[in-house]
């Protein structure tokens, strides 16, 4: 061998050992016949011992393993002694100088064997992983702690993550999606086309859309929704989550979802409380007017379909309730409005304005058509009669008619010809229909 090459081969080993040292890896090569093991002094080094010390026999390095270890460990080894592993490669704990446990993963080969096979020689490498144990034991922690306390929220608490094709998944879901869709976590972590056959038919366009417009905007993502589920069948959702972009161009959300079908009722109750009377069932005279008003502005943007007002006031009523009592009264009034919904389409709408008078919105009909319908409901009011015991009670009711005119300054104005039309019927003999 030359000078020069020699030198290289000097030069090289020195940056193996620099390397070695600097990586914080210790090294031991073990002769396995005698039992005699040489650690390098980063080896030392990792347990906290100087160059000089600790003696080279094996069996003065078992009591420095973990207890709870040295089966594994030795195990492992014999594995690898008898040529059943490729190599041998452990983690486990080990005591330094000062009496404290370091983790350690130790790797190592057999680099000779006699003629039967049985190991002579094996050397290995030694890494100090504490830090690397305990950052994942902390990342473990971590890890329980969010879960836990994910789990305790009431509602579902997710991640969800949209490929830029649409396709969805939600990768994080907390227990309760057990409540929120009656469904096992697992079965979204992929694919959330198990979520989107629960929500109800009629809301899956917006449910779909509303994830698409929050990934295209980055808005947070707000819905209620819909959901038909196998034990508790329809059930209000309210879903609220944060989107991010992620650098591969999908969107990622993390938010929760809550019951909120008992709101969803008592929003209903009280709407129904709001906008109907409580003795007829028909709309109250707010609800009317502001469902007028609605239809008003809604012709005068598209120009002019017909529409007409019918105001009703049952006649002599004063009489009715005199001779029968309060409650038989109540009993008309509820008999009428009947009458009226019997006689109205889907798309008119009735209202109690007060007392025995109450007001009917056609859409679609002008004065002729209204006046058809009014004498229908006199003609049903005659021929359909309340019965009281033995006895039927008489009802006749008045009608005023107007059309809804585009140059009506607002809804007021034409209420207001109905009712000089009703004031008109009445002077002319009531159980009649005038127009104004
Ligand atoms: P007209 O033909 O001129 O309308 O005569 P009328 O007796 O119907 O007129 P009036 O307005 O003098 O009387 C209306 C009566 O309606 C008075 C009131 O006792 C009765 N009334 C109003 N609201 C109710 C109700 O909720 N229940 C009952 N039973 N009667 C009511
Ligand atoms: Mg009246
Ligand atoms: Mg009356």
């Amino acid at each position: 061998m030359k000078n020069d090459e020699l030198d290289t081969l000097g030069a090289r080993e020195q940056w193996l050992a620099l390397a070695i040292a600097g990586s914080g890896t210790g090294i031991w090569d073990r002769n396995v016949v005698t039992g005699e093991i040489h650690y390098s002094a980063g080896w030392k080094a990792i347990l906290g011992y100087d160059e000089d010390e600790l003696t080279t026999r094996i069996e003065d390095a078992y009591p420095r393993l973990h207890p709870d270890d040295l089966a594994y460990v030795q195990a492992a080894m014999q594995d690898h002694f008898e040529g059943r592993t490729e190599s041998y490669e452990v983690e486990h704990r080990i005591r330094c100088k000062d009496g404290r446990y370091k983790w350690i993963c130790s790797r190592g080969k057999v680099t000779s064997r006699d003629s039967q096979g049985r190991a002579l020689r094996m050397v290995g490498t030694t890494t100090d992983i504490t830090s690397l144990r305990e950052m994942a034991e902390q990342l473990r922690e971590t890890v329980g702690l969010i879960t836990n306390l994910t789990n305790e929220v009431p509602g579902l608490v997710f991640q969800c993550r949209r490929q830029p094709d649409g396709h969805m998944a939600f990768p994080y879901v907390s227990a309760g999606i057990a409540d929120i869709y009656e469904l096992a976590p697992e079965t979204v972590k992929c694919d959330a086309a198990c979520i989107e056959a629960l929500v109800h038919p009629d809301d899956l366009a917006v449910y779909r859309a509303s994830f698409a417009q929050s990934a295209a905007s980055l808005a947070p993502w707000h819905l209620e929704y819909r959901v038909c589920l196998p034990a508790q069948g329809l059930r209000w959702r309210l879903g609220d989550a944060k989107p991010r972009r992620l650098p591969d161009g999908a969107t990622v959300w993390h938010g929760f979802i809550t019951d909120i079908t008992e709101r969803k009722r008592i929003e209903a109750e009280l709407q129904e409380l709001a906008t109907t009377d409580g003795l007829t069932r028909l709309a109250n005279r707010r609800h009317f007017m502001s469902c007028l008003e609605a239809h008003f502005a809604y012709l005068r943007r598209t120009n002019g379909l017909p529409a007409a007002i019918l105001m009703f006031d049952l006649d002599l009523f004063k009489n009715i309730n005199d001779r029968w009592g309060h409650a038989v009264g109540d009993e008309a009034l509820r008999h009428f409005a009947d009458i009226l919904r019997m006689e109205l389409r889907t798309a008119d709408m009735a209202g109690r304005l007060g007392g025995e008078e109450f007001a009917v919105l056609l859409t679609l009909a002008d004065l002729k058509g209204a006046c058809v319908v009014g004498q229908r409901i006199q003609r049903r009011l005659a021929t359909q009669l309340l019965a009281h015991g033995r006895e039927t009670i008489p009802l006749t009711v008045s009608i005023g008619i107007t059309e809804l005119r585009m140059d009506d300054a607002d809804t007021e104005a034409a209420l207001s010809r109905s009712d000089q039309a009703l004031y008109l019927a009445k002077k002319n003999g009531r159980n009649r229909i005038e127009c104004a």
